[in-house]
C-alpha cells in the first residue's frame, strides 16, 4: 500500500494516478488527530487498523493526483534524522577541498534536519539569496519508524519500520571562508522535500532492493541502491535507538550515493524510486 498526504492534510491511498481519500474512514476508525499530525497517528496505529482501512477504502471517493497538492508525506514528524556519508562513492567524492577531514557515518552517526525545512514532493526548492554559495541535491531513500524504538537490536530493527519514502537532502556546502553548522546548512525552508508516497513495509521484504535515480534538467546525476549503504537500515536503527527512543512517524534519510552537484534557479530536479514514486522539483530563487 502507498499512502499520500494532500491538500488540507487529507490522507489518500494511491491507486495508479488517483488517490482514494480515506480521511473520513480514518476518523471513523479513531484516527482523529489534527491535520498535520493525522499521518503520524495513522502510522502509529497502522498494523491495527489496516484490515478495516482496506475494507472500507473501497467506498471512499477518489481524486486525481494531478488535481491535488501533495504535502510532505509525514508533515509533522518528531525527528528528521539523516545519515552522513553512508555510501563509499559519495564519501570518496567529498574528500576534496569541501568537507575535508570528516569521516563517514561510521564515525559521525547521524545528524538532524530541522522539521521546518520539510516541503512537498512537487513544491519548488527555494534557494536563499546567497550568490557566492553552492547548493547541492542529495537523493536519499528514507524510512519511517512505525513504533517506539528504544535500544533495538539489529535482528529486530526492521520490525520498527512502517514504510519507505524519499527525501532530497538539499545542502549548502561549506565555502573557503565559511563553515557553518551542518544542521543550519541543511535546514533552509524547502531543503527537505519528502514524499511523494509512503510505501508500507509489508511490500518491502528487504530494503536493499530499493533503487534511486536523480536527474537535473533530464540528465541523470545520481543512481544507487540501499545495497550500497555503509551502514544498512537495521544498523541505522540499532545505533540511533541507542541514543534516543525513535518515535512513530520519525523520518530517517539513509544517505546519498555519488553524483551530488549544484542546483541553481531555473533547474528542474526529478527524483525516482521504483515502487515508491517520482518527485518533480523546480528550483527557484527564494522570494522572501
Ligand atoms: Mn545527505
Amino acid at each position: 500500500m502507498r499512502l499520500a498526504v494532500f491538500d488540507d492534510f487529507r490522507i489518500g491511498l494511491v491507486e495508479e494516478d488517483e488517490l482514494r481519500d480515506v480521511t473520513d474512514v480514518l476518523e471513523w476508525l479513531g484516527i482523529d488527530a489534527p491535520g498535520p499530525h493525522r499521518m503520524t497517528a495513522l502510522i502509529a496505529e497502522l498494523d491495527a487498523i489496516l484490515p478495516g482501512l482496506v475494507d472500507r477504502a473501497k467506498q471512499a471517493p477518489t481524486v486525481k493526483v494531478v488535481d491535488v497538492h501533495l504535502r510532505p508525506v509525514v508533515p509533522a514528524p518528531r525527528h528528521v534524522l539523516a545519515a552522513p556519508k553512508n555510501y563509499r562513492t559519495h564519501a570518496e567524492e567529498m574528500r576534496g577541498p569541501v568537507g575535508t577531514g570528516d569521516g563517514t557515518v561510521l564515525d559521525l552517526g547521524f545528524f538532524l534536519k530541522a522539521n521546518g525545512s520539510l516541503s512537498g514532493p512537487n513544491d519548488p526548492i527555494e534557494l536563499p539569496p546567497l550568490p557566492d554559495r553552492e547548493f547541492h541535491h542529495e537523493a536519499e531513500v528514507a524510512f519511517v519508524i512505525g513504533k517506539e524504538a528504544r535500544a533495538v537490536s539489529r535482528d529486530r530493527a526492521l520490525d520498527y519500520v512502517a514504510g519507505y519514502t524519499m527525501l532530497v537532502d538539499v545542502t549548502m556546502r561549506n565555502s573557503e571562508t565559511r563553515r557553518e553548522e551542518r544542521v543550519m546548512r541543511k535546514s533552509f525552508y524547502t531543503f527537505a522535500p519528502l514524499g511523494p508516497y509512503l510505501l508500507t513495509a509489508d511490500e518491502v521484504p528487504d530494503p536493499v532492493t530499493l533503487e534511486l535515480r536523480l536527474s537535473v534538467n533530464g540528465v541523470e546525476r545520481q543512481h544507487g541502491t540501499l545495497g550500497d549503504l555503509i551502514v544498512d537500515v537495521p544498523g541505522l536503527i540499532q545505533h540511533a535507538s541507542s541514543v534516543l527512543p525513535l518515535q512513530p512517524g520519525d523520518v530517517f534519510a539513509t544517505g546519498t550515493p555519488a553524483g551530488v552537484g549544484p542546483i541553481v534557479p531555473g533547474d528542474h530536479v526529478t527524483f525516482e524510486v521504483d515502487g515508491i514514486g517520482t518527485m518533480d522539483l523546480p528550483v527557484v530563487r527564494r522570494s522572501w
